[in-house]
């Protein structure tokens, strides 16, 4: 029989511990691999919730990146880079640190790789370009990734989904979900509308035609003989994670923690949004200043990488960012933008309101 891996990537973000959690009790079976991407930048919080998430899971997770010569991972690579520091548009950091590692981690081995982007989420989140890797998303509703929709939606196929719904469902459930898939994809009725009509009537049905569709083609779920996530009708907001993280005893990672600052005799909260390098710069600024004042060790190794001409922020360094009346006013912005967004959001909670990962990095922050 073929081997084939299941592997699921920590970040030290919530969603991919999460979904770490979530699988062992759904699906013990899983002989799950775990690795975590070391930028040897991380925060200490994210080192220790790695700890307790193998306490729980009772399984090492497999660290990728090895300190050479007893340099970081990252130093290596700025090295390599010309101490050229990373930045949105000149992403190296990504490349090197977490694709790279990753597709070496599972060479030309098949694998299954699970990704936990929520079903509140409007991202796909790192899709390997590799065909022995195939990645799955099991808290969203479609678990499937779009490479996988776009193949079994295709018109030509429908008379396969004919075939398929009929061995997966009966009667008037049936007749339903032929009624959707015999409907070609057209101007008016598209991909997505198609797609959401088949998952409402039955996820469950639509997930188990699609992995018969895909033991008909070269694809790596369907070389299983059987696949368990096709069970799998859940999508699962922020709230839901949070839940898991706190029943599972694992806990939120610490850097989310909600923290008080003052301002000019007002009283505003902030916390680190997400996981990833500590000098990250897709981080806000007001998570800079919250790692001045909560890291401090931490904000001034970030600023000792620009000594070397470049910043971290575009066309702001971070000792100007840090000056008294800078600070004042990130505080006061936050703090404005904060009541702003608490007054037209039903939650009460900050970290339901602060920007979400989506708008950054899909390798870093799951
Ligand atoms: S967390 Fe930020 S700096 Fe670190 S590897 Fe990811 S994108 Fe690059």
């Amino acid at each position: 029989m073929t081997k084939i891996r299941h592997v699921l990537g920590i970040s030290g973000g919530k969603d991919s511990t999460a979904l770490a959690i979530y699988l062992k009790q759904l699906y013990p079976d899983l002989d799950m691999e775990y690795y975590f991407c070391d930028t040897g930048k991380e925060l200490d919080e994210t080192y220790a919730l790695l700890k307790n998430l193998e306490v729980f899971l009772g399984k090492k997770i497999a660290f990728l990146n090895e300190v050479k010569n007893g340099t970081p991972p990252f130093d290596h690579f700025l090295k390599l880079n010309g101490g050229y520091l990373p930045s949105a548009s000149a992403r190296w950091c990504t490349t090197k640190m977490k694709l790279v590692p990753f597709e070496n981690f599972i060479g030309d081995d098949l694998a299954v790789s699970y990704v936990g982007i929520r079903g509140d989420e409007d991202r796909e989140g790192y899709v390997s370009t590799k065909k022995n890797i195939q990645t799955v998303f099991p808290f969203r509703q479609n678990i499937w990734s779009k490479e996988m929709i776009n193949s079994l939606l295709q018109n030509k196929n429908i008379p396969f989904m004919q075939e398929a719904y009929q061995n997966v469902l009966a009667g008037k459930a049936l007749a339903q979900a032929l009624e959707v898939a015999e409907t070609p994809i057209s101007m008016r009725f598209g991909q997505p509308t198609k797609l959401n009509a088949l998952l409402s009537l039955s996820t469950e049905a639509f997930n188990r035609v699609m992995f018969a569709y895909l033991q008909t083609i070269d694809s790596v779920i369907g070389k299983l003989d059987s696949f368990p996530l096709v069970k799998n009708e859940d999508n699962l907001n922020k709230d839901a994670i949070f839940a898991i993280l706190k029943k599972s005893g694992v806990g939120m990672p610490q850097y989310y923690t909600e923290l008080e600052y003052e301002i000019e005799g007002q009283t505003g909260i902030y916390n680190r949004s997400r996981s990833g390098c500590f000098f990250c710069f897709f981080q806000q600024k007001i998570e800079w200043i919250w790692l001045y004042e909560q890291h401090p060790d931490k904000f001034w190794e970030s600023v000792a990488y620009e000594k070397q001409g470049y910043t971290w922020i575009e066309s702001e360094s971070l000792e100007d960012l840090i000056k008294p009346e800078r600070m004042a006013q990130i505080k006061r912005e936050h703090l404005k933008r904060s009541e702003l967004k608490l007054k037209n959001s039903k939650s009460k909670l900050l970290m339901d309101i602060v920007p979400d990962e989506s708008e950054a990095c899909l390798a870093c922050f799951v």
